[in-house]
């Protein structure tokens, strides 16, 4: 296996470059063509709030990097939350800023890749294979407004897009990059198969701002909360949610629901649960009015096992030490309160 230090390039010259891992295939398959052009690599993994709870995505990331032995950096961003609130250059087909979004990510790389001494990023954009943010127009702007001009190769596309600085220079050979364009898969999975890459994720998959039913969240979250945070966000990926004026209810759906409920409740949120029968964890977020208490209470007594007109609800905020008796809530009123 080659050393991570000193690689040369098929041109015997020293290039150093930064990849952006993002655990999918084409960031792989990137990466992969410019080690076996002897590339000195790094790579980063930005894990972003909107990924999907059970993403394997930084895991994939770090299998990459392990078998092409690879040092990789994870960064979190959070900050992400503030682009997708007042993106500049607008929203695909949910509430996904991709074009802001690539720009701020390769911000963020070229700071990284600065430090570690990299002189071009790595990316797996193929050109005209997303709509928003990978056909030429939109490549050339995230490139330009990113401050990375002529130090962005795509290697998947590379002899269909202007030559980058170490290509001028030689550093790189454009003989050896691929013109994949559009939206069939067909020549990647060949080179997965060829580079024996597997367990990769899909190329959508990933970001929860495509998907209707968190987008539905996310607008109802944005709306009604000035500071969101990243436990914001998690919490709209578990659980049914409802809304009652200022309050967040939170119903947890299972066992597992339940704990992560509990384990994200805000130091001030009361916690509701039926006790003696089967029953939901409910997160009451927002004002203690006499009206959300009640409201939260019915949801937990509405989702547990206790089909009786009238329950008893036990909640408190460290501990269940508080009870109220509520009666059964209709369904009418549920999908009035039911924010997705
Ligand atoms: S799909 Fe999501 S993570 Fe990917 S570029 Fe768009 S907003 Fe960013």
């Amino acid at each position: 296996m080659k050393s991570r230090l000193a690689r040369a390039n098929s041109k015997g010259k020293h290039l150093k470059a930064l990849a952006l891992l993002s655990g999918g295939l084409d960031s792989a398959l990137a990466a992969a063509l410019l080690t076996k052009e002897g590339v000195d690599m790094e790579a980063v993994f930005f894990h972003h709030p909107f990924y999907p709870s059970k993403s394997k995505s930084r895991l994939q990331a770090e299998d990459v990097a392990e078998s092409l032995n690879i040092r990789l950096k994870t960064i979190k961003l959070e900050e992400l939350i503030e682009v997708v609130k007042k993106p500049k250059h607008g929203y695909g087909r949910g509430l996904n800023p991709c074009i802001d979004c690539r720009i701020f990510m390769l911000k963020k790389a070229k700071k990284h890749a600065k430090k570690i001494s990299a002189s071009l990023i790595i990316t797996g954009e193929v050109l005209d294979e997303r709509p928003m943010s990978q056909h030429r127009r939109a490549l050339d702007l995230i490139e330009k407004e990113s401050g990375l001009e002529g130090r962005i190769l795509r290697p998947l596309s590379a002899k269909l897009l202007p030559e980058t600085e170490a290509e001028r220079r030689g550093l790189i050979d454009r003989d050896k990059m691929l013109d994949i364009r559009g939206r069939p898969r067909r020549r990647q999975l060949e080179m997965a198969k060829d580079l024996s890459i597997i367990g990769y994720a899909s190329p959508a998959g990933g970001c929860l701002l495509t998907e209707k039913p968190f987008v539905k969240k996310l607008k109802d979250l944005f709306k009604n909360t000035e500071n969101v945070t990243a436990r914001n966000i998690d919490l709209l990926k578990t659980g049914r949610h409802f809304r009652k004026g200022r309050n967040k209810i939170v119903v947890g759906r299972d066992e597992d629901e339940n704990t992560k409920l509990l384990n994200m409740k805000g130091n001030r949120d009361y916690y509701f649960e039926v006790p003696e029968c089967g029953s939901p964890t409910t997160l009451l977020l927002g004002p203690k009015s006499k009206e959300a208490i009640e409201t939260a209470a019915s949801l937990t007594a509405y989702y547990s096992d206790n089909k009786n007109d009238q329950t008893i609800v036990a909640y408190g905020i460290k501990r269940l030490d508080k009870t109220i008796d509520v009666h059964r809530i209709s369904e009418e009123e549920i999908n009035k309160l039911r924010v997705a």
